[in-house]
């Protein structure tokens, strides 16, 4: 299993790539987790991810691109993966396609988690993460609408995509998530 989750923040794409890695156990890798980690280490990499991150803005794609390229080299990412907040830009999406490409293994399908624009804001203001305070989601929200919601389009011309509805119950859309990757 070869994929990418694509959606809002708050769409719901962690929750379910756990539930796939549990179920088929491959890796879910995902950068903001990856981000807050190195945050969290005070590393010098997590310093300069931390002030883009808490203004809700995209952390540079040199960084991103680096950490995927060196997660997807660890044995456990050898049998597939689950990829989760990247791509999130055109430039990260084309330097995804070319390591791929390098290792003959392409990407198998793009999966848009669909969900509105008032659903999202209510649910990212319930959830309280220290970056969800009402402004920096406004901001995130318009950062994902100029520089990520392009990703889909990029997906969509290489006959990748599958969009799945994301508002239901959990396992509903688990369901449709497993139907539309053909598991
Ligand atoms: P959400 O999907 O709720 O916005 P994430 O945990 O995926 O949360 O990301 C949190 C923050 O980490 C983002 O707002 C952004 O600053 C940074 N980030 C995560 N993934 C990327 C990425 N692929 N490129 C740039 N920045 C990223």
């Amino acid at each position: 299993m070869r994929i990418v989750f694509l959606g809002a923040p708050g769409s719901g794409k962690g929750t379910q790539a756990e539930k796939l890695m549990t179920k088929y156990d491959v890796p879910h890798i995902s950068t903001g987790d990856l981000l807050r980690a190195a945050v969290a280490d005070g590393t010098e990499l997590g310093k300069k991810a931390k002030t883009a991150m808490d203004a809700g803005e995209l952390v540079s794609d040199d960084i991103v691109i680096g950490m995927i390229r060196e997660r997807l080299k660890d044995d456990d990412a050898q049998k597939g993966f689950i990829l989760d907040g990247f791509p999130r830009s055109h430039a990260q999406a084309a330097a995804l396609d070319e390591m791929l490409a390098q290792e003959a293994r392409p990407l198998e399908k793009a999966v848009h988690l669909a969900v509105d624009n008032d659903e999202i804001m209510s649910r990212l203001m319930a959830r309280k993460r220290a970056d969800d305070n009402e402004e920096t989601i406004r901001h995130r929200l318009k950062v994902y609408e100029d520089q990520t919601h392009p990703v889909i389009n990029y997906y969509a011309a290489q006959a990748k995509l599958a969009t799945v509805t994301g508002i239901g119950n959990m396992d509903e859309i688990f369901g449709r998530i497993e139907q539309a990757i053909g598991v």
